[in-house]
This record gives C-alpha cells, structure tokens and sequence, in this order.
C-alpha cells in the first residue's frame, strides 16, 4: 500500500481502482505512513503554519430537508434563529480584535437574506475590515446571486458537493434536491472566480469506497482552492439518527489523501473531527490539515447551530479561546497565522 501513497505524491492522483483498493483495506500502518508524507507536504508548502477563520452562523432556517442534518425544515424541534447584519458586524470586530483575518459566514438556505441583503451585509464587512477575507457557505444560489456575492466582495465560497455519485446523493436528499446541480453551483463559482470549497462527510450513510474514490476523482477534476471533509455525525430529529458516525481514522487518512493530491489546498481539520475526538484538530493537522474554523458566533444561538449531536463550540472550538488553540498547536509543533490566508493559487491585492 506504501507504494500507491508513494506515487500519489508523485503524480497527485491514482486510477479509480487504486483509490478504491487504498480505501477498502484502509490499515492504520498505511495511514500513518500516508499522514508522514502528507505531513511534509503542507509543511513544504504552509510551513508549520496554521490558517484561522471565524465562523459565523448566520440563520440555522432552511428551505432544504437533507436527511442528515439537524437543520433540515422539517425538524420541528430545532428552535430557529437568525442574525441581523448588526449582530454579524459586530461578531466580526470581536474576530478582529481576537486575531481573525478571515470571516466564514455559514448558514441555512435562509430566504431572509435576499440577495441584495447579503451582499450589503458582505460589502458592510468589507467596508469595516478592507484586510479581511470573506467567505460564504450559503447553499446553492442562482449564478446571478453568486455574481452579486463575488461583486459585494466575498473572496471564498464553500459549497460541499456531498457525494459525486447521483445515487447515493438522493439517498442522502429528497428528489428536489440534486448532485447535478450541486455541481453545477460548483462550476459556476469557480467561473466567477471564488476561490471555491467543496467536499463531503467521511462514513454517510451507504456511502461505499467506490463513492470515495468518485468523490476524490470529483475533486481532482474540479480543482478546488478548497477542500472540507468530516465524518458525518447522527442528529436525533433526522431521519438518520439511528445511523453510524463515520470513523475518525477514516477521515484522518482521507485528509492525508487529499494534502497528497492537492498540495496547496487550504484543508482544514473540521468541528466534526474535533466533536468525535477530543484532540481530533490536532489529529486533522499532523495528518495534513492546514486551517481550523473556531466558532465566532454569538454565544446565544451556538446550541441552535446543531446540524449534529454534541456538535462542540466551546473550549479551543471557540474563537474567544484562541490562546487555548495556540497552546495545543504549540505541543506539536504548529504556529497560528494572523493573515488572510489565501489559496497560494490565487493573487490578492490587499
Ligand atoms: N447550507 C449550506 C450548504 O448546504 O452548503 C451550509 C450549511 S450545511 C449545514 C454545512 C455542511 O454541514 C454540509 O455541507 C454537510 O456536509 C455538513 N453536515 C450537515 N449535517 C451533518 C452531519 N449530520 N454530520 C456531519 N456533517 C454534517
């Protein structure tokens, strides 16, 4: 198996049968010699650098019904919120003044936010913070209103494509919902030149190593300047709740995959791997994850965020926390950013 990781770093992609193979007799004596390269990869390219972003929970409302998520529409149970632009200004100078350069504003495919609303509320950051990056992980949008986003200012968008394979997305979706589009999405951001997330959960439900593999050859052909993957996570109010989580060394050895086929990717060890595991981010580094996402959102609302059980947004997930983040990075050797942190890819004036 060292063999294939070997020529992974070589070449930055395998045949569909050797992602499989490399999946489906996943052994730890392979990860771990895949977490070494993958490890002197970023390192090469990052340094022992680590990016930060804040993230923002915008609305946990949502027009769509993903039967894993916890803020799908038809959990009546979930108590609904939503920030107004004040209350996001505001979560941003507080990033601001923490050390945060990059502000990711996630939420719900919330209607409240009109186009025209999100991007004031986009181009009000901007105005606020001219040295901070903006990313947005609102769903999917018509090209147009990701054209006003891009326009407004936002530099980054993540869209996860959740699974490249059409069957298994409308297992995981109601029939409204579709992979293609999804991609389409994708395409269209690339297009207009966000630097563009995409990425999927580790262990969903029926997911294969064949969907893996697909999801992997996915993103070889996209290219992203972005990738964000975790295992998924069971929701009791979902139609999944009785499913199981996806496993961490899994997801350990895909991040090392992924450092291995993109080299300058921005990766970052996700709140899912630091939910199931508690030093799961440090794990998510050393396996070659680059970036980390502490939650910035208002203490109020972080429980009513929950797309998943025990999702954590407190101690090192918190951004008032930092300093808790830098001790932990220190131990193994990593150092906190204050930048932006782009995609190497990409040139910014600023
Ligand atoms: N609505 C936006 C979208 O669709 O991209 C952003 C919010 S959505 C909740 C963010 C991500 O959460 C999804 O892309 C999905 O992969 C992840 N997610 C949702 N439910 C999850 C679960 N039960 N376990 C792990 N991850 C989950």
């Amino acid at each position: 198996m060292n063999r294939l990781i070997d020529r992974l770093s070589a070449e930055h992609v395998l045949p569909r049968t050797d992602f499989v193979q490399l999946i489906s007799a996943f052994a730890p004596e392979t990860a771990s010699y895949a977490a070494e390269c993958a490890r002197k990869t970023a390192q090469a390219v990052f340094g022992n650098k680590i990016y930060i972003r804040g993230l923002i929970e915008l609305s946990n409302f949502c027009r769509n019904d993903c039967y894993y998520c916890g803020i799908r529409r038809s959990n009546r149970k979930a108590q609904r919120y939503r920030l107004e632009k004040e209350e996001i200004l505001q979560c941003a100078a507080e990033g601001y003044a923490l050390g945060f350069r990059t502000f990711v504003l996630q939420g719900g495919e919330d209607g409240y936010y009109t186009t025209e609303r999100m991007a004031d509320i986009v181009s009000s950051i901007k105005r606020q913070h001219p040295d901070c990056a903006v990313t947005l992980s609102v769903g999917e949008q018509t090209r147009e209103t990701y054209q006003a986003y891009f326009d407004a200012g936002a530099d980054r968008y993540l869209l996860r494509h959740e699974t490249a394979d059409e069957a298994h997305y409308s297992r995981l979706h109601p029939a409204e919902l579709s992979g293609a589009h999804r991609k389409q999405c994708l395409r269209w951001l690339k297009e207009i030149g966000f630097q563009t997330g995409s990425g999927f959960m580790v262990g969903s439900p029926f997911q294969t190593a064949e969907n893996l593999a697909d999801d992997l050859l996915f993103l070889a052909d996209l290219q992203p300047e972005m990738i964000g993957i975790g295992p998924f996570i069971p929701h009791h109010d979902t139609p999944f709740a009785q499913m199981p989580q996806g496993s961490v060394e899994l997801t350990l050895f895909l991040l090392s995959l992924l450092r291995l086929m993109f080299p300058d990717v921005l990766l970052p060890a996700t709140t899912a791997l630091g939910t199931l595991d508690p030093v799961g981010r440090e794990k998510g580094i050393l396996a070659g994850a680059n970036v980390v996402m502490p939650n910035l959102s208002p203490q109020a609302v972080r429980s009513k965020y929950m797309l998943y059980d025990n999702k954590l947004a407190t101690g090192a997930e918190s951004a008032q926390h930092i300093a808790d983040l830098r001790a932990r990075f220190a131990k193994i050797g990593y150092e906190i950013q204050i930048d932006r942190g782009d995609s190497p890819r990409v040139k910014t004036l600023n």
